[in-house]
């Protein structure tokens, strides 16, 4: 086995108490002593003893750590916590006035493994079944995504073992744990021929049911030091398993790969940007490959609203994904879609009654558009065929999205022979926190005027230009825009993809304004981050202009309501619906205000604005990305700024200190490079 820099860890976990998990962890830990490997074995947490008698009494686990293990002239037994109460962990801790939490633990071990470094391999016990609470809302199979480490289950081989096993196994692979393997252990003596025959049937029933685990099995034995040896070779394959893993985990040549395969979003093949593995995520938090963990400032581009691998989340995929992962939307319907179209509806004026599902924010933009334009050739004003959208506005990679892009930002350009020509606006000049000023329309006015016949819809997102330039203006821009929409005979689209579901602070930004728009396309956090769906929604009247004269929509993609994407989508409204997004988005303003205001010191700083989850500091010139990006993930945060605009959109699950943690990081950052910033209060 090849000498690397972190020991190979596993976790040994049990089908419920007194399964054998603890004599299993021992004779492991021997069988890898005997072949001459560096290992050591862990209870994470030890209940039932007093911290004195910790390896000494036979009530303690490592006390059969060091019986399997007496001549090593290494450390081979450890206990993390110790308490006295013969309980599960969470009321053993209670007793003694303490708490215990999977993120407290999960560091904790992490240390440990990092502070022996030198052992080959770490085995961790855990107590109990995985159901065993750690605290008042998690358990061990809370902690053991977040450790990622490879499991071995530990079952007692009597009657009741299949069932427990199997439940065991199942619950493991929901929660993305990776098993290696099965010990079956008979934890008294056979007392008759039945039990006998049950034994057996366990072993061969699982031996062909769960092929791809090594399983292995351990006869009833009171344990000593000189049966240890002997006790080992039942264990042999199992370690076999576990050396060769090591040497077959080479995923430090992940990065090259990626170099060597893939393009990543807006990026060039030939100056590689930096790039980070993930391995995992959980709550507010990315975790890497290397084990660091980064408080995440970005929602994976504004969807992950309630965070990652939200339980509720995640459970309405899983049970979705064992009735029907997918089922084209042609001549089929299902009740996963007809709810997300009603519930998307309740939450919007009621004028919107049509919802056409699609795939992805640029294609929901692209159906928006259509929508418009079949609309305008449906009652005969086929002159209609161009679209008004003001500059810094952002809807999309596709052609037709392109095409109402920012100019700049869009690369037109690039495709000016190929892009619609449209028309464009100034930029809403008028900030969202500031009296509106009329003269703000006038630009719009005199299109109208000069214009207003050729145009089918003004397209724009509300409040909020996002990827064009994180600006917010103000509610009346569009309160008079829609007037002169109206007047001209021009329909409005609004494109929520960025605002909707609360980052604004309301559930969507159109609820600042008076106004319905005739279109609205929803995206990003519709499926809470989870999978791609985006969804178009238009009035009555647009549909049945659109369905005139005998006339059908002309647009249907493959994944059309997708299944799996329609019940997260209504797992994620679950979760709004509960409402507590309101108080938490307020309070993540309210510390984005205090802790991003020193920003607007800095000498480097042209402005810093606040509005919902989405905090802005606007720099006077672009910022050095590729040296930020290494900057906030050596801080341990994940914020991604671009131009000139380094911005937070956070979950909004989202521990206020650790909002706090982003905004001092993003000071620093402008702070180290700024001239004459001003001294941090
Ligand atoms: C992200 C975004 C889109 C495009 O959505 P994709 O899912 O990336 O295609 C469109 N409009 C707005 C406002 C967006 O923020």
């Amino acid at each position: 086995m090849p000498k690397a820099n972190t020991p190979f860890c596993l976790v040994l976990t049990g089908t419920g108490t007194d399964v054998g998990k603890t004599v299993a962890t021992a004779t492991l830990l021997r069988c890898l002593l005997d072949r001459k490997r560096t290992a050591m074995a862990v209870k994470i947490v030890q209940t039932g003893i007093n911290a004195q008698d910790e390896g000494k009494s036979c009530a303690s686990d490592s006390y059969y750590y060091h019986l399997a293990s007496a001549e090593a002239p290494f450390a081979t037994a450890t206990t993390l916590h110790t308490f006295p109460l013969a309980a599960s962990p969470h009321l053993a801790a209670k007793r003694v006035g303490q708490s215990l939490s999977c993120r407290m633990l999960a560091q904790e071990i992490k240390d440990f493994v990092l502070a022996h470094a030198h052992y080959d391999v770490l085995l961790f016990e855990t107590a109990g079944g995985l159901h065993v609470p750690l605290s008042e809302q998690e358990d061990w199979l809370t902690l053991l995504p977040m450790l990622d480490f490879p499991v071995v289950l530990c079952a007692a081989n009597c009657l009741g073992t299949l069932n427990h096993t199997q439940l065991s196994l199942d619950a493991l692979e929901r929660s993305g744990c990776e098993v290696l393997g099965l010990i079956l252990s008979a934890t008294h003596p056979a007392p008759d021929e039945t039990e006998a025959i049950i034994r057996n049937n366990n072993l061969s029933l699982l031996k062909n049911r769960q092929s791809r685990l090594t399983l292995c099995s351990l006869p009833y034995t009171q344990l000593s030091a000189e049966r240890m040896a002997d006790l080992a070779q039942n264990l042999l394959p199992l370690a076999e398993v576990i050396l060769a893993q090591k040497a077959y985990r080479p995923k430090a040549d992940l990065l090259e790969r990626d170099r060597a395969s893939l393009w990543h979003p807006y990026s060039s093949v030939n100056a590689c940007p930096p790039l980070s593995v993930v391995r995992t995520a959980y709550a507010n938090r990315l975790v890497l490959e290397d084990g660091r963990e980064l408080i995440d400032g970005m929602s994976s581009w504004w969807c992950a609203v309630h965070g990652y691998r939200h339980p509720h989340l995640e459970s309405a995929l899983t049970r979705q994904l064992a009735r029907l992962p997918h089922v084209m939307f042609g001549g089929l319907t299902h009740a996963g879609a007809i709810s997300l179209g009603e519930r998307l509806k309740s939450h919007l004026p009621s004028a919107l009654s049509r919802v056409f599902l699609a795939d992805s924010g640029s294609v929901a933009v692209e159906v928006a558009m259509k929508m418009a334009l079949q609309y305008q050739y449906g009652i005969g004003e086929k002159q209609r065929t161009r679209f008004l959208t003001p500059l810094g506005g952002y809807h999309g990679d596709t052609m037709g999205a392109m095409s109402v892009c920012d100019p700049v930002n869009g690369m037109h350009q690039l495709f000016t022979s190929c892009l619609a020509q449209q028309i464009f606006l100034p930029r809403p000049a008028c900030r969202f926190d500031q009296p509106f000023a009329e003269q703000s329309l006038d630009a719009a006015r005199q299109i109208f005027a000069q214009k207003g016949q050729e145009i089918a819809a003004v397209i724009l997102e509300p409040i909020v230009q996002g990827a064009g330039g994180m600006w917010f203006y103000h509610p009346d821009y569009l309160n008079g825009l829609a007037e002169l929409c109206h007047a001209c005979g021009a329909l409005l689209i609004f494109d929520e993809i960025a605002t909707g579901f609360g980052h604004t602070g309301k559930f969507f930004a159109l609820e600042w304004t008076r106004i319905c728009p005739d279109i609205l396309c929803l995206g990003k956090a519709l499926t809470g981050g989870t999978l791609t769906m985006a969804a178009t929604l238009c009035t009555e009247q647009v549909a049945s202009g659109i369905c005139a004269n005998g006339q059908v929509f002309m647009h249907g993609p493959t994944f059309m309501g997708n299944p799996l994407a329609c019940a997260v989508a209504n797992a994620s409204l679950d979760l709004l619906e509960q409402g507590s997004w309101q108080q938490q988005v307020q309070d993540i303003e309210q510390v984005m205000r205090r802790e991003l205001a020193p920003c607007a010191g800095l000498a480097n700083v042209r402005d810093v604005r606040v509005l919902g989850d989405i905090g802005v500091v606007e720099t006077k010139g672009p910022v050095e990305t590729d040296r930020l990006y290494g900057f906030f993930v050596d801080h341990g945060v994940w914020i991604r700024p671009f131009n000139n605009l380094v911005y937070l959109m956070p979950p909004y699950i989202s521990p206020l200190e650790d909002i706090e943690t982003l905004c001092r990081a993003i000071y620093a950052a402008l702070a180290e490079t700024g001239t004459g910033a001003e001294p941090r209060a």
